[in-house]
């Protein structure tokens, strides 16, 4: 694993700049991952279509929480149409590192739960972040 990333990892874990709840909120979406034990929560505002403010909260291990704070900060300013959008590939660009299947599930999860509340959906399924 490169350095640098590991310690933006690192960092963003210790440090989340986005960790909370919003109450009230416009779209809330809670899930959990049963092969780590992770489970995020992420609470939108927005203002038409517009992504205006985020927060997540949860617990689990440092990949899961890092790209939940990575996510939320990348989407404020985005519309729900361009989060509907994003994949895979947007979170790893985003955590810089190259992971195996158990550790995608971790680094998915924030993804998942956010494309869920974004469709009104009662559950997430895997093919949200495919
Ligand atoms: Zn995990």
């Amino acid at each position: 694993m490169d350095d640098l990333y590991r310690e933006l990892i690192i960092d963003r874990y210790k440090n989340p700049r986005f960790r909370g709840e919003l109450d009230p909120c416009d779209i809330t979406f809670e899930d959990d991952n049963p092969l780590c034990g992770d489970r995020i929560r992420i609470d939108l505002r927005v203002d038409g279509e517009v992504v205006k403010e985020v927060a997540f909260s949860g617990r689990g291990c440092a990949i899961s929480q890092a790209s939940a704070d990575l996510l939320s900060e990348s989407i404020v300013g985005k519309t729900l149409d361009e989060v509907r959008q994003m994949s895979k590939e947007d979170i790893l660009d985003m955590l810089g590192i190259e992971l195996g299947p158990v550790r995608l599930k971790c680094a998915l999860l924030s993804l998942k739960v956010l494309k869920a509340g974004v469709y009104g959906l009662g559950a997430a399924s895997d093919e949200l972040v495919e």
